[in-house]
């Protein structure tokens, strides 16, 4: 069986066949600055699979989308795609698609999802995986016991929210002191360039911050503080095995990593805490489309 998976991001949508096997029998990616509205963008994105792919071996769709969503209202409302709020996406795939259902969930959880069916083999025997998206805002989703725990409205997971200090910055959320705003890529640029630092973006401030500059050094460092808190809160809840963190910030690599692990490995005094690993994402940018396709695929996965 072969589904047609979907990564529905803020600038870009990217499109899949993936067999039950896992394996990717064609990709497509569209900017969608390259097209007059959204709704062209994913007729195009769809159509450079079916060209490839005959549409009838393609028996379900598995949408992972920037959210927020309504998974119930099968709707979703991304925050950088301004024109679609409450836009109904399972209706519209079923309209380039007739005759399948097609299954929606957020962007973060389907990179959990695929990370746990398709990364690193460990994680397919892990029963409580957390899989992150750190990057211009934070994500998160959780695969329990072998399935995504999206939650009544499908947004389980949204980690970037756990609130540090509800004395702390304001978030876009609404709410003050989540984890996003002191360890997103744009909140760390900010603070860094607050406390003396005087580059412009994320990837800069990495550079920075492996050549050893002070200011950079420490935003990574904060970050890292910010992110282990968040995650030992979810261990504590979740009972977690795993977390895999993928996104733009974790790309930086050690220099996240390495205090991430010396805070948690610090912090976690609980003994079931203590198991807890973390990781840099495996698939890199398929884990969101496999975990899309693993969505609708049959639940007898083989293993990896
Ligand atoms: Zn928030």
């Amino acid at each position: 069986m072969t589904a047609l998976a979907l990564d529905i991001g803020g600038t870009k949508f990217a499109a899949a066949a993936v067999h039950a096997d896992g394996t990717i029998q064609a990709r497509s990616e569209v900017l969608l600055s390259g097209y007059g509205s959204p709704e062209e963008a994913l007729a195009a994105v769809v159509g450079q699979i079916t060209a490839r792919v005959p549409e009838e071996d393609l028996r379900a769709v598995g949408v992972g989308s920037a959210g927020p969503l309504d998974a119930r209202a099968g709707t979703v409302s991304p925050v950088n795609i301004p024109s679609w709020r409450g836009f109904p996406l399972v209706k519209a795939l079923g309209e380039l698609l007739p005759g399948r259902g097609a299954r929606l969930a957020g962007d973060a959880q389907c990179m959990a999802l695929g990370e746990w069916w398709r990364g690193t083999p460990r994680l397919r025997h892990s029963r409580a995986v957390l899989g992150m998206v750190v990057s211009t805002g934070i994500g998160g989703g959780l695969v329990l016991d072998g399935a995504p725990f999206l939650g009544p409205s499908g947004n389980a997971g949204h980690i970037g929210h756990i609130i540090l200090d509800p004395d702390g910055d304001p978030c876009p959320c609404g709410a003050a002191g989540c984890v996003e705003t002191y360890s997103s890529g744009p909140n760390m640029v900010r603070w860094a360039r607050a406390n003396g630092w005087a580059g412009d973006d994320a990837k800069a401030l990495a550079v920075d911050a492996r050549r050893g500059l002070p200011a950079a050094c420490l935003a990574f460092a904060r970050a890292a503080g910010a992110l282990a808190a968040a995650i030992l809160t979810a261990s504590a809840l979740f009972d977690l095995d795993n977390v895999v963190i993928g996104g733009g910030v974790a790309a930086a690599g050690p220099i996240l990593f390495d205090p991430l692990r010396r805070a948690v490995a610090r912090d976690a005094r609980l003994g079931f805490q203590r198991r807890l690993r973390i990781e840099p994402t495996s698939l890199g940018r398929d884990a969101g489309l496999l975990g899309a396709a693993a969505l609708v695929l049959p639940g007898d996965r083989p293993d990896a």
